[in-house]
């Protein structure tokens, strides 16, 4: 049975009929749907163990602490991080690398250097900008090749004995490309350089090995990735961990206080300020269950295949024009698309109608006359699009949007 056959009834929000037709989901880039476990999951634990964790001296708060602290487990065990402590949850990706920003700001000097690569979500792009700014820092951006692979010569010319951080994405939201994490790390490295992940488009898709990746951080949210919104995990390396002091203040993480000073908590809730995320982090043990028990070699195999079959569509379609890295090159499950002479909310709209869920780009309007514009998007659906928007490079009268499903 395909995978897809197979897991579609674990979602309820499946059962929705939309438009007279079954719900088709292709958004999972912006946020996945959740399995029943997910939910359930969430739903006992407010029914019966509710309570604050790491205080409460009764039965439910020692039940949720027992919760929580068991979703670090479960989060360590699925990036095969060395340990529990490496494992620090946030609010979300944005939330991660927002905190990574200000805490190794500080350490930053006038004229340090920062490398990102033209790749970047915004969320691993403004937060070093705002750090550049405040520190007098330079910030130089790796660039994207015509395939949508990265300029590797090019950051070994950005990469000078000033660069203090190196930040990119393992998977590309818009192309799709999978960033060589090991090779970058190591180039990095040779300068003392900190590395920044963003795993936002990775993890729910990609069997991950902190170790084998070597990074020094690496950020990703749970609801990409089958869990809820309003959590995300940021696995620091023990060593670096270790050397920060913690970039925002609050109970939990810190052990004794006094008016002008505190002692900081163990890792990792030196970097917990406040209450945590419960609920979440048990959906997101739920969510990482699910994730093991398909397994994660079946969800990349299910992808490869579906982003294939999405790009020789492409190919073969007249007026499509597909971006990112070829079929031949190992990729992400995300493809960027311009169909020319078409705006992305009227494919959108389209789909709606066929009971598609997506998400348009708001940029690059055309107008091109409406039966056309139905004649490109049966095209598009004939092939299996999915999708999240991107805008089309060059702008112009070119319309874009599109990514191929599966979690993400
Ligand atoms: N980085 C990448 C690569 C992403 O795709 C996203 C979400 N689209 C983010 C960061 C931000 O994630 P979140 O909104 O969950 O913080």
């Amino acid at each position: 049975m395909r995978l897809d056959e197979q897991t579609r009834p674990d979602f309820p929000i499946l059962q929705r009929i939309v438009n007279g037709h079954p719900l088709v989901y292709l958004d999972s880039g912006a946020s996945s749907q959740k399995p029943r476990s997910v939910i359930e999951a969430m739903n006992r634990y407010y029914e019966r163990s509710h309570a604050n964790v790491h205080r409460s001296i009764h039965t439910l708060g020692e039940e949720a602490t027992e919760l929580y602290e068991l979703a670090r487990d479960s989060v360590q065990r699925f990036i095969g991080a060395a340990s529990r402590e490496e494992v620090v949850f946030t609010r979300g990706t944005t939330d991660g690398l927002g905190l990574i920003a200000e805490t190794i700001g500080r350490t930053l000097a006038k004229d340090d250097e920062i490398v990102v690569t033209e790749l970047e979500h915004h969320s691993n792009l403004i937060p070093w900008q705002l750090v550049a700014r405040d520190r007098g820092a330079h910030l130089k951006a790796v660039p994207v090749l015509a395939d949508g692979t990265l300029d590797m010569a090019a950051l070994d010319r950005l990469i000078t004995r000033r660069t203090r951080v190196v930040a990119f994405a393992h998977v590309s939201n818009v192309l799709g490309t999978i960033t060589p994490v090991a090779e970058i790390v190591r180039r990095a490295r040779a300068v003392d350089a900190i590395t920044v992940v963003d795993g936002a488009q990775a993890a729910p898709h990609l069997r991950l090995d902190m170790p084998s990746l070597g990074c020094d951080f690496y950020v990703f949210s749970a609801h990409k990735m089958l869990g809820p919104t309003g959590i995300g995990v940021m696995y620091g390396r023990r060593a670096v961990l270790d050397s920060l002091e913690p970039g925002r203040g609050g109970s939990e993480m810190i052990k004794e206080v006094w008016i002008d000073r505190a002692q900081w908590n163990d890792l990792p809730w030196r970097f917990e300020p406040g209450t945590p995320p419960i609920a979440e982090a048990v959906g997101l043990t739920a969510a990482i269950e699910y994730l093991e028990k398909v397994g994660m070699e079946r969800v990349g195999e299910h992808e490869r295949a579906l982003t294939r079959q999405t790009l020789e569509g492409f190919a073969r379609t007249p007026g499509v024009t597909a971006y990112g890295p070829p079929v031949s090159v190992d990729r992400g499950a995300v493809v960027a698309f311009a169909v020319e002479g078409l705006h992305p909310h009227d494919v959108a709209a389209l789909l709606d109608a066929e009971g598609i869920a997506v998400r348009a780009s708001l940029r690059d309007a055309a107008d091109a006359p409406a039966r056309r514009r139905r004649h490109l998007a049966r095209d598009v659906l004939g092939v299996q699009l999915a999708g999240r928007g991107v805008a089309a490079p060059g702008g112009g009268r070119r319309a874009a949007f599109g990514a191929v499903g599966g979690p993400r």
